[in-house]
């Protein structure tokens, strides 16, 4: 309790699943937190009131993270605001799936804009700051499709593993500066992303699954705590699996 006093957290795609789970771990370990959004402003509203109860400062930020100029209208925003971040959650992901010889290049692109181009905008803007300080934890949520490939996904895939392939990159290039930059890899987690998955597809998943059940946002969020905190100093570059066992 209270590892991220007086730190600042920016979760992108903060308003459901995944990423509303991580707004509400780091906020008990007493972070503020800056939650970003595309078009759900109730639900980031109602989130940002629900993390007030919880004692921490927070306030909600639209943008489009795969557009640079709303990006960065938005960072400025939050430094304005909060004068720092120190976390950053690169979460915010779409999927376009569809088999490769029916992909059109708008789904490839789609696809890689959000969640490549996405955490590009976020990092390359915060991280200044973060080294002039010494300090600072970059996690970024990929996926398990990254490691294993998966039927109809190879655009995200591709982002996934690009992902992943930056987190190694940039955990190099700023590891002597006090920030590190891991990577979380869920399997398949019930949010509103898997919420559109043919149920007989997750009965598949579920049999793949040596623990026979999807994951649940909090599982995930729990780990991008960890990674957080001061206590995971010497972890940077690292992929953490949370799959129920699916890909080891
Ligand atoms: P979700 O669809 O519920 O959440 C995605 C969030 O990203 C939403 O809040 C959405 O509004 C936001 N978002 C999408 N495009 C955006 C944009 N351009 N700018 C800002 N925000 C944007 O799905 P989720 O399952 O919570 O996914 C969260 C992350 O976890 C994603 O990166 C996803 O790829 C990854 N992931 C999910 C699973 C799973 O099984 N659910 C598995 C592996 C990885």
């Amino acid at each position: 309790m209270g590892e991220l006093i007086d730190r600042v957290s920016l979760i992108t795609g903060g308003s459901r699943g995944i990423g509303r789970a991580c707004c509400f771990a780091l906020a008990s370990d007493k972070s503020n937190i800056a939650l970003n959004y595309n078009k759900s402003s109730g639900a980031a509203d109602k989130a940002v009131a629900e993390l007030e109860g919880k004692g921490v400062r927070a306030k909600a930020y639209q943008a489009d993270v795969s557009n640079a100029e709303q990006t960065k209208r938005m960072m400025d925003q939050i430094l304005d605001d909060f004068g720092r971040v120190d976390v950053i959650v690169n979460n915010a992901g779409i999927t376009r799936d569809r088999s490769f010889m029916k992909m059109t290049v708008d789904q490839w692109h789609q696809v890689l804009l959000v969640n490549l181009d996405g955490p590009f905008n976020v990092t390359s803007g915060l991280l200044p700051q973060m080294v002039e300080r010494g300090w600072g934890r970059i996690i970024n949520i990929t996926s398990i499709v990254a490691q294993m490939g998966n039927f109809g996904q190879s655009n995200y895939a591709v982002a996934k593993g690009g992902m992943i392939a930056f987190t190694k990159s940039l955990a190099r290039e700023v590891a002597v500066k006090g920030v590190t930059v891991n990577a979380v890899a869920p399997g398949f987690i019930e949010t509103d992303m898997t919420a559109a998955v043919p149920e007989k597809v997750l009965d598949t998943v579920r049999q793949m699954t040596p623990m026979g059940r999807l994951g649940r946002p909090e599982e995930v969020a729990r780990a991008v705590r960890f990674l957080a905190a001061p206590q995971a100093s010497f972890i940077t570059g690292q992929v953490v699996n949370i799959n129920g066992g699916m890909y080891m």
